[in-house]
């Protein structure tokens, strides 16, 4: 059985981005870049599957621009076999990676896509779910645990206020959580190992994706700054301002 992971390179985590001056997008030039943190609970997710002897290979899969193998070879240091970059300078939308990435169903066949729940760029949140609709499959994401048997997924998911258990036949779209796992370290042999790994490169065009954007981001703006804090000299003044200045008792 193969599992396809799709992995997006993201600004790093502890990267603080700021808001361009004229509101057209964020400042990245220069800023750190990693694998989506939900991209590599996923990878180590299918790495698992693999050593547990239930997935045969592991294909992780990129769309944008050609220092995503950096992140492909990353994904293969954690374990996964081989890697396809779908190389493109294009902006690419939720509903583009989720074409390209049914493309890429067509020609591998795979039985789980193992997504993250977001990218924690855009926090789209979507491009899981898009896929799933347009290979008509089964989904479940946001999933905490999963357990593949018999031609089955028992995804254990995250939801408001618990967890939910379902039963979904594959081939099936699944997305990782923060608590599915905790993703491995790569080690230094397997950064070195992994250099030799299969990494295909495509374009859009190959697989008859038009990845042109659908929406259009008008504007975009920092939240607005927090006013300082006062020190109140009593309870009763406390309770004065919270009513008529906060007016929130
Ligand atoms: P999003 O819908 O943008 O929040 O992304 C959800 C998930 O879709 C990510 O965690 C990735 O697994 C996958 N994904 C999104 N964009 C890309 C991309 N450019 N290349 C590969 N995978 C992606």
């Amino acid at each position: 059985m193969k599992i396809l992971v799709p992995v997006k390179r993201v600004v790093d985590y502890n990267v603080k981005v700021r808001v361009k001056a004229d509101g057209t997008g964020v400042d990245i030039a220069n800023a750190k870049m990693s694998m989506n943190p939900f991209d590599e609970i996923a990878v180590e997710e299918a790495v698992r599957l693999k050593e547990a002897g239930i997935a045969s290979e592991v294909i992780v899969v990129s769309a944008g621009i050609s220092n995503c193998q950096e992140t492909l070879r990353t994904a293969m240091a954690l374990g996964a076999d081989r890697a396809i970059l779908i190389e493109t300078d294009a902006e690419l939308q939720p509903l583009a990676v989720a074409k390209l990435l049914k493309a890429v169903c067509a020609k591998e066949q795979p039985q789980i896509v193992l997504c993250g729940k977001q990218a924690i760029d855009d926090d789209a949140n979507q491009t899981g779910q898009m896929l799933a609709a347009l290979m008509n499959w089964p989904q479940a994401t946001f999933a905490s645990k999963l357990v593949v048997a018999g031609g089955k997924a028992t995804v254990t998911r995250e939801i408001d206020g618990g967890l939910e258990t379902i039963e979904i036949a594959l081939p099936a779209l699944v997305t990782s959580d923060l608590r599915l796992n905790e993703p491995r370290y790569a080690t230094l042999p397997n950064i070195m190992k992994a250099k030799r790994k299969p990494l295909e490169i495509i374009t859009p065009a190959a697989l008859g994706v038009d990845v042109a954007p659908r929406l259009k981001t008008l504007t975009m703006a920092e939240p607005p700054k927090r006013a300082a804090g006062i020190l109140v000299a009593s309870v009763a003044e406390l309770v004065a301002k919270l009513k008529n200045e906060a007016k929130v008792i």
